[in-house]
């Protein structure tokens, strides 16, 4: 069974910062796993223990530098990693990166059964990712998934979170996944692992690499324009901290928030 991670390298910081074309400040910011993708890691490891012959290719679209997460991926378990990056994807949206993405796997990696991704990537946070590659590789999607029942050769059960609690879905291969924080915690890199790291090498794809052009990737490919970004606005003015419970009664009953029913 083959299995692709996709991962993304986000600042390591909830303190984000823009730049003047209202797009994230990435440099001179120390870089993480985006934290869903270990949870999307630990699930392809997790079936990597319980089944037979099951391989993981952890897959970015990102710079050069993504190297040094691709090799964590490695230390954590994974087999091989897959590099996309090329300048003329700079100021691709989630609409490009997701069809890089999608060119990537089918140029490169069709013999996939299934894709896990992070829900939501802590930086750019729009969960679009995981959707828009399923939807250009025109396989099924779950989506919100809390962990994995059981898997086979053909199909996998997967448990969602809603609101209502959780249901479980049954989904055949090919397929992707998004995953939320999982029950487990996530595995740690053991000595082995760190080892085969530092000597794997890492295979890096380019724009033409996986078929596309110029006009279909980057800022070019990409129907998004980001007009303004900014932090909502709090009138701490409005504020009023209740010092006893009476009188957050009263607040509340002003503000119509009790029914008589
Ligand atoms: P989500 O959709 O929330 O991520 C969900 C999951 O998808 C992740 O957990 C992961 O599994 C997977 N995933 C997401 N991104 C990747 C990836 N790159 N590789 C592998 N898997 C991934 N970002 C830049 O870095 N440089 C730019 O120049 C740039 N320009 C932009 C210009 C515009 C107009 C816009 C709208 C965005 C731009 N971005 C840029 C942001 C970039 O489009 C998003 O970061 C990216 O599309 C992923 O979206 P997201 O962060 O919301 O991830």
């Amino acid at each position: 069974m083959k299995i692709i991670v996709c991962i993304k390298q986000v600042p390591d910081t909830t303190d984000i910062k823009w730049t003047e074309n209202n797009t994230i400040q990435r440099e001179g910011v120390e870089s993480i796993i985006n934290p869903y993708d270990i949870y999307a890691i630990e699930e392809a490891l997790k079936l990597k223990k319980t089944l037979k012959n099951v391989e993981i290719t952890v897959l970015t679209m990102g710079p050069l530098q993504a190297e040094s997460m691709l090799k964590k991926a490695i230390a954590l378990g994974c087999d091989n990693a897959v590099l996309i990056s090329d300048k003329k994807f700079a100021g691709a949206d989630t609409y490009a990166t997701g069809k890089t993405i999608a060119s990537a796997i089918k140029n490169k990696l069709p013999d996939y059964d299934l894709i896990i991704c992070g829900q939501f990537a802590i930086d750019g946070d729009t969960a679009q990712t995981g959707p828009s590659v399923a939807n250009q590789l025109n396989i099924p999607q779950v989506t919100y998934v809390k962990e994995l029942k059981k898997c086979d050769e053909e199909c996998v059960y997967a448990v969602r979170e809603i609101e209502e609690g959780l249901e479980t879905v049954k989904v055949e291969f090919p397929a992707l996944l998004c995953v939320l924080k999982g029950f487990d915690e996530p595995s740690r890199a053991k000595i082995n692992g760190i080892i085969k790291a530092q000597n794997t090498n890492i295979t890096v794809y380019s724009m033409e690499d996986i078929g596309l052009t110029p006009e279909e990737t980057g800022i070019k490919g990409s129907p998004t324009y980001v007009s303004r970004a900014f932090r909502p606005e709090h009138n701490r003015a409005e504020c009023e901290i209740c010092s006893d419970c009476n009188t957050l009664v009263q607040r509340i009953t002003e503000f119509g928030g009790f029914s008589n029913e």
